[in-house]
């Protein structure tokens, strides 16, 4: 049965004073729809400078997309019919826009809308200022431009099975105004659906819950209907497209990818429906239905992305042994932190990912045991205390919230955002204890469910319902100082010295003999291996790098977070044989995580390692996303 789509209930947001207004004679609404009022933030510290719009005024609640995917042109084009709140005298709203061509703005009867496009301002895109009057729903007809930066458009020779294109999106931060017009700001939250045509064979998968099963359009087209009925931060609307194959894992998660990588993926990412439990089990039922995930080519720019209902993967997570699966812990905390509870701005990101990491660490926790989570806890430590030192512990990046010139979209380091965030939470829940931090983390996604949120508002929180009056205990916990100040607080919690105690003697014992114990090493885990490596001295000649290399094995490792580590030491040292599987390595995979250090390692080597680099980057930089691009044009700078 093929089923229809059902009107939405209108998400509201708007500040109550406007609220009011705006829902004049209506006082007998249903209790339901008051529900799903979620306030837009208009204190100064939630301002968003990274988007036009003015949602005081007037603001998108909900979008319609109907688009054609033109794998050929490199297009995605069609309408976009967008519902919008408003003052009664608003008269305009402004949207977001990155190089779209808009055709032409019409209101519910058709009538066209003037609208003007502003000028582009650098990293923002351009406003789209539409005169309402009195519509309250606009369809706007445009098209994407063939290089619109949240698209991915893949050559059949990009993917694993080599015969169909593939279209892939990644909206964070402020991408997805490339491609969709609308209000791109996490604090405007929007529910959405979309009908998108493809050619067959290729099927389309959405951040949303499919609508009945594909359409037959008869002239070698489908398509395929999607719908997100909970508002969510604009950036979360994603698409891929390809030759996929899905997979059930459980009763409510499974997995897409193309058909040759299908039983890989599943099988590294056979414990979802238990990771879903177990993050049930600690914050609270799981709101977005199905739990789905796919796992991408190569090209795509980050490990993962928590794009709701459809987690979209790096497959550079597939290691054989379900040792990197802290990255779908990762995607899945999101569910709540990030995707139920938003960073409002980008000053906030930690909101996001510092909540999100220590969520992460309990779910491996649950998982796989007190030991791995500590370890893995303990690797996130070392990479915090690598930021802070080299950005010097007194430079303002160091914050939490991030100052202005930081707090941009992908501003800060992730060794502060996420492994200083996560170290926050897990000192504040070792001084509490773990039963009353549990409880209110919880409260904290329960209560600002579907909502975006500020550092000041979890401040208060956490003083309203964990501090609750209590002198001491507020000093003991130095919450200002955490969150707003650089540096580390001096009550930080380290992770226990026995975490890592065994590799660290190996260590030890290596850098005295020079000889790695490579029985020791084949018993390891992965952070194990991680640590040891991170322990080996910087400076290794070329013998030692070989006799590394050979004994342990490191440049044919199948786990690609070893082989980055291995590839990053050896050519920080300048070691010729290590080039060829370099130059793979970068020809292969597009995730910034490894793509830009491996860069700037051979940046770095002056006359042997910046040859290399330009030489490689001007074969590789058109197979990868334009977030690396941009990552490593910065390092190596755009081929000329
Ligand atoms: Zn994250």
């Amino acid at each position: 049965m093929r089923a229809a789509l059902k009107p939405l209930l209108l998400s509201v947001s708007l500040p109550l004073s406007l609220l009011a207004v705006a829902c004049s004679g209506s006082a007998d609404k249903p209790a339901a729809e008051e529900a799903m009022v979620s306030p837009i933030l208009t204190s100064e510290d939630a301002k968003d400078p990274a988007s036009f719009a003015q949602p005081e005024v007037a603001r998108v609640t909900h979008v319609a997309l109907d688009l054609a995917l033109d794998f050929a042109a490199k297009t995605v084009s069609g309408t976009a019919k967008l519902d919008i709140l408003a003052k009664p005298d608003a008269d305009t709203i402004v949207l977001d826009s990155n190089g779209l061509k808009i055709s032409k703005i019409t209101d519910e009867s058709g009538a066209q809308l003037p609208f003007t496009i502003g000028d582009k301002v650098e990293g923002k895109g351009e406003p789209v200022t539409v005169t309402i009057g009195k519509a309250r729903a606009i369809t706007i007809a445009y098209s994407a431009a063939p290089d619109a930066e949240a698209l991915q458009w893949l050559a059949p020779q990009q993917t694993a099975g080599g015969k169909q294109p593939y279209l892939l999106s990644q909206g964070q931060a402020t991408l997805n105004r490339s491609w969709i017009p609308t209000q791109d700001s996490p604090g405007i939250r929007q529910s959405w659906e979309a009908r998108i045509t493809a050619p067959k064979p290729l099927t389309v998968v959405m951040s949303a819950l499919r609508v009945g099963e594909p359409e037959d359009l008869g002239d070698n087209r489908r398509a395929f209907r999607f719908r997100m009925d909970k508002p969510v931060a604009p950036y979360l609307i994603a698409i891929a497209a390809g030759d996929l194959a899905y997979r059930e894992l459980g009763p409510r998660t499974g997995v897409w990818t193309e058909p040759s990588m299908l039983d890989a993926a599943a099988a590294e990412l056979s414990d979802t429906e238990k990771m879903v439990e177990a993050a049930e089990k600690l914050y609270g039922p799981y709101r977005w239905g199905r739990y789905e995930m796919i796992v991408l080519p190569p090209s795509f720019p980050y490990g993962g992305m928590e794009n709701p209902t459809m987690t979209f993967l790096t497959p550079t997570f597939i290691a054989g042994d379900r040792s990197l699966t802290g990255l779908v812990a990762h995607e899945l905390a999101h569910s709540w932190s990030g995707n139920l509870v938003t960073n409002a701005n980008w000053s906030d990101s930690w909101l996001n990912e510092g909540i999100t990491s220590y969520f992460e660490n309990r779910i491996v926790e649950e998982l796989y045991g007190t030991r791995r989570a500590q370890q893995e806890a303990a690797l996130s430590y070392a990479e915090m205390e690598k930021a802070l030192a080299e950005a010097g512990k007194d430079a303002p990046i160091t914050a939490l919230h991030l100052p202005p010139a930081e707090g941009v979209p992908d501003g800060g380091s992730s060794g502060i955002i996420y492994d200083k965030g996560a170290t926050f939470m897990r000192t504040v829940e070792s001084i509490v204890g773990r039963q009353k931090f549990d409880a209110w983390l919880r409260n904290w996604f329960d209560k600002h469910a579907f909502q975006p949120a500020t550092s000041a508002m979890l401040l208060a929180d956490m003083r309203a319902n964990l501090v609750k009056g209590d002198e001491a205990l507020e000093k003991k916990l130095m919450l200002e100082d955490w969150i707003y100040k650089p540096g580390l607080p001096s009550n930080v919690v380290q992770p226990p010295a026995s975490a890592f105690a065994d590799v660290d003697k190996a260590a030890e014992a290596y850098r005295a003999s020079g000889t790695p114990d490579a029985k020791a090493w084949g018993a390891w885990t992965t952070a194990e291996r991680l640590r040891f490596l991170s322990k080996v001295p910087a400076k290794l000649d070329a013998a030692k790098l070989a006799a590394l290399d050979s004994s342990l094995g490191l440049s044919q490792s199948g786990n690609k977070e070893i082989l980055f580590a291995w590839l990053e030491l050896a050519l920080n040292n300048r070691y010729d044989p290590a080039v060829p599987v370099a130059e793979k390595f970068l020809s292969s995979v597009g995730r910034t995580k490894f793509v830009k250090p491996l860069y700037a390692a051979l940046m770095k080597q002056g006359s042997w390692g910046q040859p290399i680099a330009k030489r490689v980057y001007a074969k590789t930089r058109s197979g990868y996303h334009a977030v690396t691009q941009g990552a490593v044009d910065a390092v190596v700078g755009k081929p000329g």
